[in-house]
């Protein structure tokens, strides 16, 4: 596999940049890594911080008053426990955005309604794992997304005037263990956001990785209890229902794209054997990469689970979560190249889109605010060597390492050069709206499943 990703990585040469001269002014984004450099300890200090105080999803409360006390340590109060959500903090920059004005708009309508040119987010993730602390490297992310909007800031302190339009920093808490950014979505987290951006912590620097999207469900079959010995032609058996229904999914594996996903296992199987199970459930997540091959996959393994009742004369009652899961990470072309220049000038080279094998393919909720609206979610390299997995111990240790904290750095100069180019070019903003257009556009993730 590292062979073939090596030749895939030579025969697409490097990934496209933003080219000198767009974007934001060459000088002013000189400032802003300096202003980096400036801020490196005590956007290194965040991360081990949160490095040594690991929490797990929703409990993240040493983390936001972490960032919180950055925040205010820079003058600028935060807003706590924000969009229904008791460890999501909110902060914003800038000018605020007239009502009704979005850049959608505003370009729609030849940029002469507002000379505003909207307001772009920042996202921080900083949850943990449990038992291994930061194998998925959130801390450093924080560090990126945290420093960036504090470089941001002080850009605009320095030379007033740097910050056309406004950016909002928001904490997302629970990556790892819900769908917490499709609640703070449904909450008003993206209402007035025109494009949205954030890292992720990863063993190699990646423009763009296939992210699948996910429906999870709990399967119940209902069958007929019985004598196991006496009296098993009575019975109607719930467990060989899962049974035939994993033995399906095993069979429909052949049969979908190399890189979809479904897994399943057994929660309740009977209570003894000598009784024919009356109950049997099943938790089942499906993943494809793309919005219509996950509608697709998600019918057929529903068809397995009713043609296992069938089978067996049993009931099934199938029963998905009730907020859509993760949704496919849509990525985009001018937001991408942008960071590919910022991450060029630290010296990194971003590996583009299709280089990675699609088939390591995990999840993240990310993808829901991707659908939404214009952004981004780049991987930024924290590890020594290129073999470290995520949710590993050894990605752990790399998050508290001296390669974590350069990518917190480089990260943090990242993102905010991207904020800087997409507010201070038109044609980078008509480019990133363009680019979601063409890929669907805004999705109504909310009632995606209703439909
Ligand atoms: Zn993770
Ligand atoms: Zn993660």
């Amino acid at each position: 596999m590292a062979a073939e990703t090596e030749a895939r990585r030579l025969a697409a040469g490097p990934a496209p940049a933003l080219a000198d001269g767009a974007g934001a002014p060459a000088a002013l984004r000189s400032v802003l890594a300096d202003i980096v450099a400036r801020l490196a300890p005590e956007l290194l200090s965040l991360s081990h911080d949160l490095h040594a105080h690991p929490e797990v999803g929703h409990e993240e409360h040493h983390a936001m008053a972490a960032v919180a006390g950055l925040l205010r340590a820079h003058g600028i109060e935060p807003e706590l426990g924000v969009f229904g959500m008791e460890t999501a903090l909110r902060a914003s920059i800038g000018p605020v955005a007239p009502a009704g004005i979005s850049d959608g708009a505003a370009s729609a309508m030849g940029g002469t309604a507002s000379s505003h040119p909207g307001t772009i987010a920042i996202l921080a993730e900083y949850d943990a794992l449990p038992g291994i602390g930061h194998a998925c490297g959130h801390n450093v992310m924080c560090a990126n997304s945290v420093g960036a909007f504090l470089a941001l800031a002080a850009l605009e302190a320095e030379r007033p005037g740097s910050l056309p339009g406004a950016v909002v920093l928001t904490t997302t808490p629970a990556e790892e263990c819900s769908t917490a950014k499709e609640a703070l979505a449904q909450a008003g987290m993206l209402n007035g956001i025109d494009a949205a951006i954030q890292t992720h912590s990863y063993a190699a620097d990646v423009t763009h990785q296939t992210w699948l999207g996910q429906r999870r469900m709990r399967v119940t079959y209902h069958g007929i209890p019985a004598h196991a010995s006496s009296q098993p032609f009575m019975g109607r058996n719930a467990l060989d229902a899962a049974t035939l229904a994993l033995t399906g999914i095993g069979l429909l594996r052949q049969q979908i794209l190399p890189m979809d996903r479904i897994h399943a296992v057994v929660t309740h199987g009977g209570d003894a054997a000598n009784i024919i199970p009356e109950r049997a459930e099943l938790n089942a997540f499906i993943r494809s990469k793309d919005l219509t091959t996950l509608r697709d996959l998600v019918a057929r393994v529903e068809d397995v689970f009713r043609g296992a009742a069938l089978m067996t004369g049993t009931g099934v009652e199938i029963t998905p979560d009730p907020h859509p899961n993760e949704m496919p990470v849509r990525d985009n072309a001018a937001l991408l190249a942008s960071w590919v220049r910022a991450q060029r000038e630290r010296g990194r080279e971003p590996l583009p889109a299709g280089v990675l094998p699609e088939t390591i393919a995990a999840g993240t909720d990310f993808g829901n605010v991707s659908q939404r609206v214009p952004g981004i979610h780049p991987l930024i390299k924290i590890t020594t060597g290129g073999d470290v997995a995520l949710h590993t111990p050894a990605m752990a240790e790399a998050a508290g390492s001296p390669t974590g904290d350069a990518a917190c750095l480089d990260g943090a100069y990242g993102l905010a050069s991207v904020a800087l180019d997409w507010l201070h070019d038109a044609e980078v903003r008509e480019a990133a709206r363009a680019d979601f257009e063409a890929t669907g556009g805004a999705v109504d993730v909310a009632s995606f499943w209703d439909e």
